[in-house]
């Protein structure tokens, strides 16, 4: 293992990497830290030419940068490696070079928590700890329950009753033991971390653990290796607790460093109008160590958040690489649903959706403040989840584009050639007036 030391991303303090060491003993819970590799070493193992030749198709294809020893049994299941999928009608309608979508939703639990949740079951299992809890608006659950269920480890999840239906089903199917918080999602948070101090369990929160931002980030070395080792322009990601588009800096800024790529791309963090903590802090120059919390509420459960917990690296991930902070509505992110999905084929739930309207707000350039995009770029979207993890967000989206079915009665005099030309005109219409 080339892990080195955890570092405070307030007050650089250095940690050992010891078990139960989650956040800075300073800074306390806002004090995340940030996990530092031995890079001349991993370098020595580790090159584009190794991996090249490295049969392995997931996430473990970066086991030197990942804070697992080597010889350690990880999750089975085939987290990562997801494709990275080019959309050219997508990338004619918002005029931008080349647009490539990276789909988390085929993932194991069918969202990019399974990077993070794979390698907090390790840690955990490196730690010696049989339990491991986390609360989650839905997906980060649904991952560790999952992911524990093919490792044999035991899952405590803490939702909150809110949750889409579809988020819940796979908790319970998985086995997990499940608290439904009446509550919002950061009301759940701290009953899961009260109980980490009471019961010993191993603590995979957001935020807190300082091992899950590094799961993540395999989906920024796995987006510069898919493109031959040329990073895009632009990375566009949703952002709640910030914990993605944290990790997807820190993939990126491994891969700078190992010099695997030469230059970084400009991060785009986008959050829905109603849990707009970090573009409000980003347009006011607010200092997000000390800016109070939100009152959250968006159609996208996934990037609801009150205060996002990861917000200093997340803040941090705009701000070094000259991206933009970027705000829609959920109007706009539920009618991209079958939007995306039908030019491109790839099917993003509602907070996945929020990510390809923030590009489409910046590439129409109705919001000012950052860096623009355009026809010499070439773009990369993270869509986060699948659109099954919430039929109920993905109905209203179709309803508010006038998308509906024509009924039809079984007998073959029901075929009308004209009703059914002028009813396909309609649709494609509909589908193709959206921006
Ligand atoms: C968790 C999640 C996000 C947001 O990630 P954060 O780390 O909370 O910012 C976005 N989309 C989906 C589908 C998610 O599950
Ligand atoms: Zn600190």
């Amino acid at each position: 293992m080339f892990l080195a030391s955890l570092r405070c991303t307030i007050c650089a303090a250095s940690y050992e990497p010891a078990p139960g060491r989650y956040v800075c003993g300073v800074c306390g819970d806002a004090g995340t830290l940030d996990a530092r590799y031995d890079y001349a070493a991993v370098g020595g193992v580790l090159t584009p030419e190794t991996l090249a030749a490295d049969p392995e198709r997931s996430m473990w294809r970066y086991r030197p940068l990942l804070p697992v020893e080597s010889g350690a049994a990880v999750s089975a299941l085939g987290v990562g490696w997801t494709p990275l999928i080019e959309a050219e009608r997508l990338a004619r309608r918002w005029g931008v070079g080349r647009l490539w979508i990276k789909d988390e939703g085929r993932q194991p639990t069918a969202s990019l928590k399974d990077r993070a949740s794979a390698v907090a079951l390790a840690r955990a299992a490196q730690e010696g700890a049989e339990t491991v809890t986390t609360a989650s608006t839905g997906n980060a659950a649904a991952a560790l329950a999952g992911l524990a269920a093919g490792t044999g480890q035991n899952a405590v999840i803490f939702v909150p009753e809110s949750a889409p239906e579809a988020k819940v089903a796979q908790l319970l199917a998985y086995g997990a033991f499940v608290m439904l918080v009446e509550g919002t999602y950061d009301d759940a948070f701290r009953l899961c971390q009260e109980t980490v101090g009471r019961f010993g369990w191993y603590n995979r929160n957001t935020g807190i653990n300082p091992y899950v931002g590094e799961g993540k980030k395999t989906a920024a070395l796995e987006i510069a290796e898919q493109l031959g080792w040329e990073a895009p322009d632009a990375v566009f990601v949703s952002v709640g607790d910030g914990s993605i588009i944290g990790g997807v800096h820190k993939g990126f800024r491994d891969a700078l460093a190992l010099g695997w790529i030469d230059r970084m791309p400009r991060i785009y963090g986008v959050q829905a109008a109603g849990s707009s903590y970090l573009a409000e802090a980003w347009q006011k120059g607010e200092d997000v160590v000390t800016k109070p919390p939100v009152s959250a509420a968006t159609a996208a459960d996934s990037i609801s958040a009150d205060l996002p917990r990861d917000r200093v690296k997340a803040m941090a991930a705009v701000v070094e690489t000259g991206g933009a902070w970027v705000v829609v509505e959920d109007e706009a992110i539920l009618e991209m649903i079958p939007s995306v999905a039908a030019d491109s084929g790839v099917f993003p739930e509602p907070a996945a959706a929020a990510a390809f309207a923030g590009l489409a707000e910046v590439a129409g350039g109705s919001q000012g403040g950052g860096a623009g995009v355009g026809e010499s770029d070439r773009v990369v979207v993270i869509s986060t989840g699948s659109g099954l993890k919430d039929i109920r967000g993905v109905m209203r989206g179709i309803d508010r584009i006038g998308a509906a079915p024509l009924p039809v009665r079984p007998g073959t005099d029901s075929l009308d050639p004209l009703e059914i030309y002028t009813r396909m005109e309609q649709w494609i219409g509909n589908l193709r007036k959206q921006t």
